[in-house]
C-alpha cells in the first residue's frame, strides 16, 4: 500500500494533521457548533423547487459573479451595504481560504490570538503563510492594548479576530478591532474579523460591518451555517471594500458556486426569518448551559456563540468518552481541564447536563 511519505508531498506539508472533528453517529451530536433544528418545511419546499429549476439549465456554467445571490444577501444583511462590497464561497472555510491566497503566501504571515479556530494555522499552511500564534489574557479576554502590541511585534500581513471567539465564545469589543485594524494600517496589513456566530451574541447590533466605511482593510467573514441551519449546503459570505472583492477574484475557481448552491442560498434568504426562528432558543439554551453548569460546581466561561467551554474537569478525556457512552458527542478541543459543547434543543441540553451529571458522579 502507497504511505504518504512515498509521495512527493510538498515539504512544509509532511507530518501535518488534517481537519478532523469526529463525525459520529450519536443520538446527541452537540460537538460542531451546528443548529440542531432542521429548516421549516415550507423554506425547504421553495428550495427544492428552486433546484428542480436549476437542474434544466445545468448544461450552461452557473452565474460566476453570483449577483441573484449576493442582492439576496445585501437584502438581509442592510446596514447600507451594496452587493459590490459583499462575496460568497463554498462555506467561510473557503472564503477565508481565499484571503490567505490573496493577502498570504510564502514570505508572508498571519497571526491569530490562540486558542481560536483551529483551521487559522492549517489555512496557513495550506498556503504557504506562515503562522504566528499570540496570547490570550485571563480568562482568554482580548484587551485593545494586547492586540495592538502583539500586531506591532510581529507585523502580520493577515490578522485574524474571532469574534465570538471559537473555540472559547469569548466576545471581542469593538474596540479591539479598531486598536487591531490602527497598528495594522501602520503596514497595510489586512484584519480579517471572522463573525461566524455574529447572529447568537448578546447584543447582534455590534458587528464588525458597522466599522467597515472608510477602512478598507477591514474585512468580515460570516456564514450561513450556524444560525441558519444551512451547514450542509456550505455558504459563507464576506462583506468589505469592493478593492477587496477584487482581490478575492483573483483567487477564486471559475464557478467556484454551483447552479444548485446559488439556488439553495438564495432560497433559504428569502426565509430567513423562518430559518434564524431558533437562534433565540439556542441562546437561551447556551445561557442555561452556563447558568447549569456553574451551579454544577464547574467553570463555564461567558459565551456570545452557540456553544460553551467549560473548565474544572480533572481528567476531560474521561469525561469525554463518559458522555460519549451515553450518546452524548461534544469536543474536547485541547484544552487542559476543559470540553466545549453546543447548545441544541432543550431537549438534547437537557441529555447533555444529565449524562453529565451521571458521569460527575461516576
Ligand atoms: N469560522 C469559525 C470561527 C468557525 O467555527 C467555523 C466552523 N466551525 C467556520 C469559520 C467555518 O464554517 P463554514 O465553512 O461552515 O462557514
Amino acid at each position: 500500500m502507497t504511505e504518504l511519505s512515498d509521495l512527493p508531498l510538498r515539504a512544509d506539508l509532511v507530518g501535518r494533521k488534517p481537519y478532523g472533528a469526529p463525525q459520529l453517529h450519536v443520538p446527541v451530536p452537540l460537538n460542531v457548533n451546528e443548529n440542531s433544528y432542521r429548516i421549516p418545511e415550507q423554506a425547504a419546499i421553495d428550495i427544492v423547487g428552486r433546484l428542480a429549476e436549476a437542474v434544466l439549465d445545468v448544461n450552461r456554467y452557473p452565474d460566476r459573479e453570483f449577483d441573484n445571490l449576493r442582492a439576496a444577501l445585501v437584502d438581509y444583511l442592510g446596514r447600507g451595504v451594496t452587493a459590490e462590497q459583499v462575496w460568497a464561497a463554498n462555506g467561510s472555510n473557503e472564503i477565508l481560504q481565499q484571503i490567505f491566497q490573496a493577502f498570504g503566501g510564502p514570505g508572508r504571515s498571519a497571526m491569530g490570538f490562540a486558542p481560536t479556530y483551529s483551521m487559522y494555522p492549517l489555512l496557513a499552511e495550506g498556503t504557504g503563510t506562515s503562522y504566528i500564534s499570540a496570547e490570550r489574557a485571563e480568562r482568554f479576554e482580548l484587551t485593545p492594548e494586547l492586540v495592538s502590541s502583539a500586531i506591532r511585534l510581529h507585523k502580520p500581513n493577515i490578522v485574524m479576530l474571532c469574534s465570538p471567539n471559537n473555540p472559547t465564545g469569548t466576545p471581542l469589543s469593538q474596540n479591539c478591532i479598531l486598536a487591531a485594524y490602527e497598528a495594522a494600517s501602520e503596514y497595510n496589513g489586512v484584519v480579517v474579523v471572522d463573525e461566524a456566530y455574529a447572529e447568537f451574541a448578546h447584543d447582534t447590533s455590534v458587528t464588525a460591518i458597522n466599522l467597515l466605511e472608510g477602512r478598507p482593510n477591514l474585512l468580515v467573514s460570516r456564514t450561513m451555517s450556524k444560525a441558519f441551519a444551512f451547514a450542509g449546503a456550505r455558504l459563507g459570505y464576506l462583506i468589505a471594500d469592493e478593492a477587496v472583492v477584487d482581490a478575492l477574484r483573483l483567487v477564486r475557481l471559475p464557478y467556484h458556486l454551483s447552479a444548485f448552491m446559488q439556488a439553495a442560498a438564495e432560497g433559504a434568504l428569502a426565509h430567513a426569518e423562518a430559518l434564524l426562528a431558533n437562534v433565540d432558543t439556542i441562546r437561551e439554551q447556551r445561557d442555561r448551559i452556563v447558568t447549569e453548569l456553574r451551579a454544577m460546581g464547574l467553570d463555564a466561561y461567558d459565551s456570545d456563540s452557540n456553544f460553551v467551554l467549560f473548565g474544572g474537569l480533572d481528567d476531560n478525556t474521561a469525561v469525554w468518552q463518559g458522555l460519549l457512552d451515553r450518546g452524548v458527542l461534544i469536543r474536547n478541543v485541547g484544552i487542559p481541564g476543559t470540553l466545549r459543547v453546543t447548545a441544541g434543543t432543550p431537549s438534547e441540553t437537557t441529555a447533555f447536563l444529565e449524562a453529565l451529571r451521571e458521569v460527575l458522579a461516576a
